[in-house]
């Protein structure tokens, strides 16, 4: 799960780490107030959308008085975001950050993240702050450190010291750096976080380091221990369809491709997916209804893929071992029921009541087209997809 840079920046102070002072804003009038809350400006209004590369994108701008930045917040706020992150269709800003902006002598780039090939919790850092990391790894990987952390010793002080040097800090930047790294850590470890990223880590005009972005990535499998974590959930930055498949308790990813998908088992459904790239098709969907679905949790599934409007044909492939094909075809019954079908359904049904389920379809007055197998279904459903787009 990922939070917003405001969201990010209380969490680092609540562990120590110094971030501006600041608070978030939905209105330019927000903007203002929270900006007569800090001393003097300058100030930084920053869009919060789940994506980094606001900057390069003109969702950060700087304002030196209060009704400057509203003036920003009025600019930024409501504008689509296209960043290398968000993908073409970008995100559209709800809420900016305004803060302090940070006089900013050197930028540098910190993170702590799990490398999954180590097993272990990696610091990773670079002078070579304020740039996309992932392009510093390109032209200069020269320039990332990355020291591994032990699970029982945890972040030691050497460990930071030398991570220090390595950056070619001060003594006394030194000092500030290895509280810093620590308490990061005890952040990461204590949330289950899978990224703590801070860049740039600005040193200041006084030589005192501070957060200019924060950025918090949370492992989801720890949320249940966590309510005030996921209480912290931004709607409006996920794929509305699977914030609706979370509803139905489904394991559900949306994906680009037109062919929507309702099948049972994770490994028939990611076999599914290959089928149809291979008869050139293209899935809307990951989709497993699980083994002990009900009619209401079918219906609910197929509900997701025929409210998708890029989804131009379904493809229901069902084994029938505990799941039961009658189900399956009683709860797409009821959801079409609701809503219009307007594309066509490949059905494959095999196994445990799998006449039944047949007959069910079959007088149900839906634009149903029979398959025999799987690879047949797969081909039949990309054969449909392009006819309808010839
Ligand atoms: P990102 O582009 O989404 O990573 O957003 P950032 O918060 O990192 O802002 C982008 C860039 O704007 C940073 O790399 C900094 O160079 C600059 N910036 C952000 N906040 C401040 C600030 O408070 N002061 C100054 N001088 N520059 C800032
Ligand atoms: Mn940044």
């Amino acid at each position: 799960m990922k939070i917003h840079e405001y969201q990010a920046a209380a969490l680092f102070s609540a562990y120590g780490v110094r971030v501006p002072e600041g608070g978030p804003a939905s209105t330019p009038a927000e903007a203002e107030a929270v900006a007569r809350t800090l001393q003097s400006g300058p100030f930084v209004v920053k869009a919060q959308v789940h994506s980094g590369g606001r900057g390069k994108a003109g969702g950060v701008k700087f304002a030196n008085t209060p009704e400057e930045a509203a003036q920003k917040a009025g600019e930024i706020l409501g504008m689509t975001l296209v960043t290398k992150q968000t993908g073409p269709q970008g995100r559209v800003v709800q809420k900016v950050l305004v803060s302090r902006a940070v006089n900013i002598a050197r930028e540098y780039y910190l993170s702590l993240t799990v490398d999954g090939t180590r097993e272990r919790v990696v610091l990773i850092a670079s002078p070579a702050g304020g740039m996309e990391i992932e392009e510093t790894a390109k032209t200069s990987p020269e320039k990332i450190f990355t020291q591994e952390i032990d699970p029982y010793l945890g972040m030691t002080g050497y460990q930071a010291r030398e991570m220090g040097k390595k950056l070619g800090l001060s003594a006394a930047e030194v000092k500030q750096f290895i509280p810093l790294c620590k308490n990061l850590y005890r952040l990461f470890t204590e949330k289950d976080c899978s990224l703590v990223e801070i860049n740039p880590l600005a040193v200041d005009g006084a030589g005192d380091l501070i957060a200019a972005d924060a950025k918090v990535n949370f492992d989801d499998n720890a949320l249940f221990r966590h309510a005030d974590v996921a209480a912290m959930r931004d709607p409006n930055e996920e794929d509305a369809r699977e914030a609706e498949a979370a509803k139905y308790d489904l394991n559900y990813i949306g994906l680009d491709g037109d062919i929507g998908c309702m099948v049972n088992g994770a490994g028939l459904a990611m076999a599914t997916m290959d089928i149809i790239q291979s008869f050139g098709g293209s899935p809307a969907n990951f989709l497993d209804v699980g083994g002990s679905a009900t009619a209401e949790k079918v219906a609910g599934a197929f509900s997701i893929l025929l409210a998708d409007s890029k989804v131009r044909c379904i493809f229901i492939n069902i084994f029938g071992g505990i799941m039961r094909c009658d189900v399956i075809a009683e709860g797409v019954v009821e959801a079409a029921r609701k809503l219009a079908v307007k594309v066509p359904l490949v059905v494959r049904l095999e196994g445990t009541n799998a006449e039944a389920g047949k007959a069910i379809l079959a007088g149900s007055g839906l634009n149903i087209v029979a398959a025999a197998d799987m690879a047949d279904g797969a081909e039949k459903a990309c054969r449909l997809v392009k006819g309808a787009s010839a």
